[in-house]
């Protein structure tokens, strides 16, 4: 298969300096080191980048998936726009993001396209301690999901408006082996890919106004990715009493206190451990 057009997005959140400043700052050094490949980086939210918010009236990760809606926000525009560039011509589309959770190197496919499963097993063989998150995108709301090739990226733990060396460096360690795999795909694609796949969501508990009611737990704040089964205690309430919960299958937390999730009271998210023969 040849895919030799790929676009690179970064700061699709404003407030996610690392993917911002990797599309500003790293261009030649990727246009040079891949010649074969056709690269083209955008900044994702350019008016959220300079107010560091997340966005500025809608969130352009979300914005996708209502692109038919007579809408005039920011991010509306800005969404019809970077689709009208994906649906220039067929390409592999990179989406940068950074987590306040304790990620790691991590990777979201949203299709299980054969080119995404190869280049992100290849990543997990390349960089030992990089993860491959499987999260299905059926309305299409995320801006990586806009081509069925391409991948999201997410690094944390990092706090928001802010450059930091290991995730700025993890991030283009990633970018770097995507490319590297784009640029030297082999006739077939055939292998298996260890993922860990989302299952469902875990909200904060709430008092009876459907206030905030507990937080993370010491012990369980930075698990992401540590093996859940039987009872385990991901909360203490604000009155000083920890909250157990139970799951009856091995699972496994990521995004645990993402900044960006506290509007919808999202505290983590467990996921299956999968493999996919591809
Ligand atoms: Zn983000």
């Amino acid at each position: 298969m040849k895919l030799t057009r790929v676009l690179i997005i970064g700061g699709t959140h404003g407030n996610e300096w690392t993917g911002a400043r990797v599309v500003t700052q790293y261009q030649q050094r990727f246009i040079q080191k891949y010649p074969t490949l056709q690269l083209e980086f955008i900044l994702g939210n350019p008016k959220a980048f300079e107010q560091n918010r997340r966005f500025t009236e809608e969130d352009l990760n979300r914005a996708f998936q209502f692109l038919n809606e007579k809408s005039e926000t920011f991010e509306h525009k800005r969404a019809r726009e970077i689709k009208a560039r994906i649906d220039e011509s067929p390409c592999f589309v990179i989406d940068l993001h950074t987590t306040t959770s304790n990620l790691g190197k991590t990777i979201i496919l949203s299709h299980y396209e054969k080119i995404n499963c190869f280049v992100a097993s290849a990543l997990t063989e390349k960089i030992s301690d990089c993860r491959v998150i499987g999260s299905p995108d059926p309305q299409k709301k995320y801006l990586a999901s806009q081509s069925p090739f391409g991948m999201m990226i997410e690094v944390g733990p990092i706090p928001n408006g802010i450059l930091e060396a290991k995730a700025l460096e993890g991030t283009l360690e990633i970018l770097d082996g995507i490319l590297s795999s784009l640029s030297t795909l082999p006739e077939h694609l055939n292998g298996a890919m260890e993922y860990y796949e989302e299952a469902q969501d875990q909200h904060y508990p709430k008092n009876e106004k459907g206030e905030l009611s507990a937080y993370i737990h010491s012990e369980f704040q930075g698990k992401d990715f540590t093996k859940i089964f039987g009872d385990y205690t991901p909360f203490r309430s604000f009155s000083g009493t920890d909250i157990q919960l139970k799951t009856s299958e091995e699972l496994y937390p990521i995004f645990i206190n993402e900044a960006a999730y506290y509007p919808q009271q999202l505290a983590f998210t467990l996921c299956r451990k999968r493999i996919l023969q591809f």
